[in-house]
């Protein structure tokens, strides 16, 4: 087993770049030119939720600007150690919708599967920054349950994968997994949630292409942008080849206050994602989340802006705004005709 993860550690250049991925609050600041009096904050916040950030989505932000979209992303801050009233640790219900360990059914037709509890970055507004994802993704006996009960259920015909992100699971292991959901006759779709062509563009490997390529399913890639400069040049690259597996590519980002919540920014970021072949498909208002609560965006500025976005694009470069609310039967749009 160790010869065989070393031999794919020099295989895959995904996996050096994740392992050499910046983690030390210090050396961030250091290589953006920040102020270290960020520091004391950026270490108490990372306690419950640690700094993770590829070198390559670093390089994509502005030296000596701690306002950075895409730091702010990123960057533990003492903001996060305040804890609002209306902010909880499982903000969407995710508990009460898991049908077995990793498989989540929360819509008609649909069905989620955590099939990896890591990331290639750790996002500060993410609302599984609690979620005890070691006990929650898939070990092999809970793989097996999840894919029997998939066969049982003949209602569902889509398959969500996500996680944290399905892509932190490496291209042998995931090709498996999709060879056994393929026997699954009544599953027609294939899912990815997945931040990781934004974030680690090395990880859209050949094989990776080849499996979508080749899958039975037909090949739904939903990635995670929330701002244009996130999508920088080996990311429009790998999308592309990403595309020419024949996979829809959609996009969902979270209106996130003091990185994309105006108008403009929307617009770019739409108008950027077009020219890759991804269509905007949701904007989420924020997941109510502990440790967030400095990111939210309320409802009626949210309307107020997703009203100033429709002035800007054709409908179809216009994202669904929409809110998770526990229990509903599928995502909340948030209506934007009387802002
Ligand atoms: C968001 C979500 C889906 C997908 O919903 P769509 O509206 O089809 O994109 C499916 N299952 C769960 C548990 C979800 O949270
Ligand atoms: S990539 Fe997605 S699941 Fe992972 S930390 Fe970011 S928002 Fe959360």
């Amino acid at each position: 087993m160790v010869a065989r993860s070393q031999a794919d550690c020099q295989a895959a250049p995904w996996k050096r770049e994740l392992a050499g991925a910046i983690t030390r609050p210090e050396e961030l600041l250091d290589l953006l030119d920040l102020d270290p009096e960020l520091l004391s904050a950026a270490h108490a916040a990372a306690v419950t939720f640690r700094l993770l950030v590829p070198r390559g989505y670093a390089a994509l932000m502005t030296r000596g600007d701690p306002q950075d979209p895409l730091l702010r992303q990123v960057l533990p801050l003492g903001d996060e150690l305040q804890d609002p009233p209306g902010f909880s640790t499982d903000p969407v219900g995710d508990h009460a919708a898991l049908r077995t360990p990793g498989l989540l059914q929360k819509y008609q037709g649909r069905a989620l599967l955590l099939v990896s509890g890591a990331c290639a970055m750790h996002c500060r507004y993410c609302f599984r920054r609690h979620f005890p994802f070691g006990e929650l993704s898939l070990g092999a006996h809970h793989v097996a349950e999840a894919i029997t009960r998939l066969g049982r259920d003949s209602s569902i015909n889509e398959v969500i994968l996500s996680g944290g992100d399905p892509l932190m699971l490496d291209d042998h292991a995931l090709a498996d997994l999709v060879a056994r959901l393929e026997e699954i006759s009544h599953l027609r779709r294939l899912r990815l949630h997945t931040r990781i062509p934004i974030i680690l563009p090395s990880r859209a490997t050949d094989r990776l292409c080849r499996t979508l390529r080749e899958s039975r399913l037909r090949p739904v890639l939903v990635v995670h942008t929330n701002h244009a400069r996130e999508l920088g040049a080996e990311t429009r690259t790998a999308l592309e080849w990403l595309r020419l597996t024949g996979a829809v590519l959609l996009n969902q980002s979270v209106l996130l206050r003091g990185v994309n919540d105006d108008a403009q920014r929307l617009a770019e970021l739409s108008e950027a994602l077009f020219e890759c072949d991804v269509l905007p498909y949701y904007l989420h208002l924020l997941d109510k989340v502990s440790g967030a609560a400095h990111f939210d965006v309320d409802e009626a500025t949210a309307a107020r802006l997703l009203d100033r976005l429709r002035r800007l694009l054709p409908g179809y470069l216009v994202p669904r705004l929409v809110r998770e609310v526990a229990g509903e039967p599928y995502k909340t749009p948030v209506d934007a005709t009387n802002p």
